[in-house]
């Protein structure tokens, strides 16, 4: 049962030293009871009391790990209902599913295309995070043998069948690379159990309903299974949205531990086409489905569905920010323009491309507004003149540029006149006030 604060609070060293990040032993102990800090974070308590607290300081969704190379997914450990709260910390995973009645050649191309698909936004890399493999021939060699062809491709599997011997015959090949099973039911969860601890991989829960599927996850828990993935069986709009609610709330808010494990979901089941199949996608991203297995390798479906995952795990108090720095935009020299902004990444990557889209090679300086955008930093007094200033001589931007001609983005005009003032060999220009604008600004202003 969970302890309270008070209660976990007699187990610690009570000498405040704050060493864990919090300035009191009771604040620390009231957080570990909220399930929002984690136990480690203090270097002094004693093995009997790690012992006693460890009930206490379990994280109240298990974080668990599919695949044992280096691609991995990690599925779950959220500590809150919402993002606002504190954070996210394990993008919900999207997975590309095949099927072992897949022609041998196409089964290679898609593989092959899920591995390579990478796509950059702002600054950062995305991939798809795993394949599953469904047992849709209802052949145990068959499903083996495709198993196989996706273990080459390295990435972490799920493997999809509830017949225990396909499920054994495709762990005999390939249950070294620690895929998911998927799943048991009631109807075979004793033989499943047993494959699970086995080939020590993870087991995914299919059930009908809460009820059961809190009977099956506790009788998975008493035999020994620490990594358990759930999947209600709901698959509409709204009894998805009530049942995956359900668990989250269950696991944070009651420290349910039948409940206390990462889901899963298939959008694609009872979708009655691609693009209801992404809407139910975005959906289970939103709330609460920690790993999302997509019917069909679609990159027009995966590239908006990895755009909505990055907004919504970004963590709210750590804007994606940008290194310091003056940027070369094409082949940049001496007199090419010279513009400033913000270290938000997407404003970054939004004056970036527009330059680039102009042709005219420039430089784009970068000043620290810890991730502000333009507007926001300088209400908040992070991007002024002085802190323009201070960049500019930091970073030796004479040294880029012999006209010594700075533009400053059309939304902070109101600077000019100070940074005027602090760069009096500087010539203060004022660009456009959408990054869209800068072209037809250089053609008026630039020659
Ligand atoms: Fe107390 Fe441990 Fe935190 Fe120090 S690190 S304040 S002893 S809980």
């Amino acid at each position: 049962m969970a302890l309270t604060g008070i209660e976990i609070y007699k187990f610690l060293p009570k000498t405040n030293c704050k060493k864990c990040g919090f300035p009191t032993c009771l604040a620390f102990a009231m957080k570990l009871a909220q399930g929002q800090a984690e136990l480690s974070k203090c270097p002094d308590v004693s093995e009997e009391a790690k012992q006693k607290l460890a009930a206490a300081s379990r994280p109240p969704q298990r974080l668990v790990v599919i695949g044992a190379g280096e691609r991995k997914i990690e599925a779950g450990g959220e500590t809150v209902m919402f993002r606002h709260d504190k954070t996210f910390f394990h993008p919900a995973a999207l997975v590309v599913k095949v099927k072992d009645t897949d022609p041998a050649d196409q089964l290679s191309k898609t593989v092959k295309a899920v591995a390579d698909y990478a796509v950059e936004r702002v600054g950062m890399t995305f991939k798809i995070d795993g394949i599953a493999v469904e047992n849709a021939s209802k052949d145990a060699g068959k499903f083996a043998a495709c198993a196989e062809t996706v273990k080459a491709s390295k990435m972490p599997m799920i493997l999809m069948s509830t017949d225990p011997a396909a499920m054994a015959a495709a762990l005999q090949k390939v249950g070294a690379e620690r895929p998911a099973i998927y799943a048991a039911t009631k109807g075979n969860i004793d033989k499943m159990i047993e494959l699970a601890k086995q080939h020590k991989c993870p087991l995914a829960i299919k059930a009908n309903g809460l009820e059961e599927l809190a009977q099956l996850s506790e009788k998975a828990e008493a035999a020994g299974i620490e990594d358990l993935i759930l999947d209600p069986g709901t698959r509409g709009f709204g009894d998805s949205l009530n049942a995956l609610t359900q668990i989250r709330r269950l696991a944070i808010k009651k420290g349910f531990r039948p409940m206390g494990f990462p889901t899963i979901t298939f959008p694609g089941e009872g979708a009655s086409s691609l693009d209801e199949e992404a809407v139910r996608a975005a959906q289970y991203i939103a709330k609460y489905g920690n790993i999302v297995v997509l019917s069909t390798f679609e990159p027009a479906m995966i590239y908006p569905l990895i755009t909505l995952r990055l907004n919504i795990y970004t963590d709210p108090q750590k804007p994606i920010q940008m290194s310091k720095g003056i940027y070369p935009i094409g082949a940049a020299n001496e007199k090419s323009p010279f513009c400033v902004t913000t270290n938000f990444s997407l404003t970054y990557f939004t004056i970036a491309g527009e330059l680039e889209a102009t042709g005219v090679p420039s430089w784009l300086m970068v000043c620290d507004t810890e991730g502000l955008s333009v507007l926001t930093a300088w209400s908040a007094g992070k991007f002024d003149s002085e802190k323009i200033a201070k960049t500019v001589k930091e970073l030796n931007a004479a040294s880029k540029v012999a006209h010594k001609k700075l533009i400053l983005p059309g939304k902070v005009a109101v600077l000019r006149g100070e940074l005027e003032d602090e760069l009096p060999d500087w010539k203060i220009m004022v660009g456009p006030m959408e990054a869209m604008d800068i072209g037809g600004w250089f053609k008026n202003n630039w020659n």
